[in-house]
């Protein structure tokens, strides 16, 4: 957090999403222990590189909805921390990385990216949900 990079130039940081591998490694890791149920939180960091993951605990008894007080206190702390909500992480144990129905409805942060993590294919996707239109976002893992 010390040095952040300077991604001025990075024109178009909407359609990229840029992950560490180190980060990305620790989402598949705890999406493996949450399942068969769906791990799920907050990526946060800068434009549109993530920086830090806060993991949300899920109340959802299938897909994900985000603990409501747990939620907002991580949005405070990733605040506190300077820095910005880059999107939101969420596992499909059994499904591959594509946006469910459920997803599509929830449609709750039309700001944001999400990253969806497949344990089935494996494969790691992004999007932007807005009003039940899905648009995929690149994922650069660095
Ligand atoms: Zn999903």
């Amino acid at each position: 957090m010390a040095h952040r990079p300077l991604r001025k130039g990075l024109s178009g940081f909407e359609a990229v999403l840029v992950i560490p591998e180190s980060l990305l490694d620790g989402i598949l890791a705890s999406a493996r222990s949450g399942a068969p149920r769906e791990v799920c939180g907050w990526l946060a960091g800068e434009g549109g590189r993530v920086e830090r993951i806060y993991a949300v605990p899920n109340v959802a008894e299938s897909g994900f909805r985000m603990h409501p007080e747990a939620q907002l206190s991580t949005m405070r702390e990733i605040r506190e921390a300077s820095l910005d909500l880059v999107g939101t992480y969420h596992s499909h144990p059994r499904t591959p990385a594509r946006p469910s129905v459920r997803d599509l409805q929830l449609g709750s942060y039309p700001d944001c990216l999400h990253l969806i993590v497949s344990l089935v294919e494996p494969a790691v996707r992004a999007f932007r949900i807005s009003g039940g239109t899905v648009r995929d976002v690149e994922v650069v893992v660095e």
